[in-house]
């Protein structure tokens, strides 16, 4: 079934999330014959990759969060609506969404792009969220940073030293590239830059744990990489402990293995699980998602017995294109082009073909890993190169040269600057 009638004035493409597969899918429409539709329930994309920097202070929110609007400002197809999609009907071609005004707006669709992303996955535990949470949004990222800067404030104040110890623990839960990274920094917090700031504790008595049930810090990395990974976290002061799955989180401790660990800060970094739009949809369209919740598509990244549809990014499940930034992106160019052929009864493109350009993470300053079509990269040469990859692609050229400034700062004076605690200081 052709969905599309070519050169259709007015062809309405409806693209939920405006995160990284749904704004390149938008920005690749640019001067199509086609009506664009942004919808998000957030009113700005955000660069997750440096989300952790906003965690620890090292960068505040909006340097990392572009209003969607200034971003597709010159698009003159494209429209931003801030909604919470709440239904899709698939036989009627429509979106259901909750809008700002409270209101429900229902957007009939064409062609539907799905690209709502993921979020944290507690496999089974969601009673864990509230003493343990995940690192998806910037509300996330300011109540973490809250917690832990908190801490240490509360142990500055704290005459007991079984409870300062304990508020002076950090638990990170998943050694991927978001846990090795929140644990390099939350140890360079304590060890360099809060130091001088406390008067009665010695913030670099603080204990970092990053934990794992694997046998290895960043498991996709090769192993000489996850090693080294792991040999610079424990010269930052980390506790890595692997093969040590959680068995507990509560507001005073989290156990690992058997070990009751005091603490009263814990980020969970262990999981990621498509957004619940997938399953809404697979039960509609009588599709099996997998065990991430992802919606498994066809080689052109359309939904199975859907040509209108396209699934893109962290929704989506296809053969050995892992869940990161670059693969949404390339997603969404892909569906762009598919979609413009159509309407333009243009030759369609070939299916989709992920090109790994490579991975990089950071574990502190002058340490990183990366492995790059087939070369491996460690320490200054590394941490340089994950300095310019990000700069590239953070949204926005403002953002950009504020990043970069305060890299520059943050790198000569080894300071955070962004360190404001938003509202009370106490969780209790
Ligand atoms: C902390 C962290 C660090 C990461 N680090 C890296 C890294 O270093 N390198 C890398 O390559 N990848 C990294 N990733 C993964 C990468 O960010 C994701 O793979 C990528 O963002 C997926 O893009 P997406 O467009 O599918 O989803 P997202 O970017 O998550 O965008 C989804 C969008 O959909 C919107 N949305 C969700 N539900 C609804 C709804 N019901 N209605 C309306 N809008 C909705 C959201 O508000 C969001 O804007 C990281 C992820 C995290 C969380």
């Amino acid at each position: 079934m052709e969905p599309v009638t070519p050169g259709t004035p007015g062809h309405r493409v409806v693209i939920v999330g405006g995160g990284f597969a749904g704004l390149y899918a938008a920005r690749g429409l640019a001067g199509e014959p086609v009506d664009v539709a942004l919808v998000d329930r957030r009113n700005h994309h955000l660069f997750q990759p440096l989300l952790y920097q906003v965690a620890t202070g090292a960068l505040s929110a909006d340097e990392i969060a572009p209003p969607l609007r200034s971003v597709l400002r010159r698009q003159r197809n494209a429209a931003v609506l801030l909604a919470d999609v709440e239904d899709i009907d698939l036989a009627g071609q429509a979106v259901t969404a909750r809008g700002h005004d409270g209101h429900e707006h229902r957007l009939p669709y064409d062609t539907l792009v799905l690209a709502a992303g993921a979020d944290t996955n507690y496999f089974g535990h969601d009673e864990w969220s509230d003493d343990a949470p995940g690192l998806k949004s910037i509300e996330d990222a300011v109540e973490i940073r809250r917690r832990i800067l908190g801490a240490f404030e509360a142990a500055e104040l704290e005459p007991d030293p079984v409870v300062r110890s304990a508020l002076l623990t950090f638990v990170v839960v998943g050694a991927g590239p978001t846990g090795v990274e929140l644990a390099g920094q939350i140890a360079e917090l304590a060890r360099d830059v809060l130091p001088q700031d406390f008067e009665r504790i010695d913030t670099t008595s603080a204990r970092v744990l990053l934990v794992d049930a694997a046998p290895h810090v960043l498991g996709g990395y090769h192993p000489r990489l996850s090693e080294r990974a792991a040999r610079d976290l424990r010269a930052l002061g980390v506790e890595v402990r692997l093969e040590a799955p959680v068995a507990a989180v509560d507001a005073e401790a989290v156990t690992i293995a058997e070990e009751r660990v005091p603490t009263r800060t814990v980020v969970w970094a262990a999981g990621i699980r498509a957004s619940p739009l997938a399953a809404l949809v697979a039960g509609k369209a009588g599709i099996e998602p997998d065990r991430g919740g992802r919606l498994p598509v066809g080689p052109d990244l359309t939904l199975p017995g859907h040509p209108e549809v396209f699934v893109l990014g962290d929704m989506a499940s296809v053969d050995g294109v892992p869940g990161v930034a670059p693969a949404a992106m390339q997603m969404g160019r892909h569906a762009a082009a598919m979609i413009s052929a159509r309407v333009t009864a243009s030759p369609l493109p070939d299916p989709f073909r992920y090109r790994d350009r490579g991975t990089l993470a950071t574990i502190g300053r002058h340490r990183a890993v990366g492995q790059i079509r087939g070369l491996r990269l460690k320490g200054l040469p590394a941490w340089v190169l994950w300095l310019a990859v990000h700069l590239t692609y953070l949204v926005g050229f403002q953002n950009r040269l504020v990043v970069f400034v305060r890299w520059s700062f943050s790198y000569l004076t080894r300071g955070r600057s962004a360190r404001v605690i938003p509202g009370r200081v106490s969780r209790g």
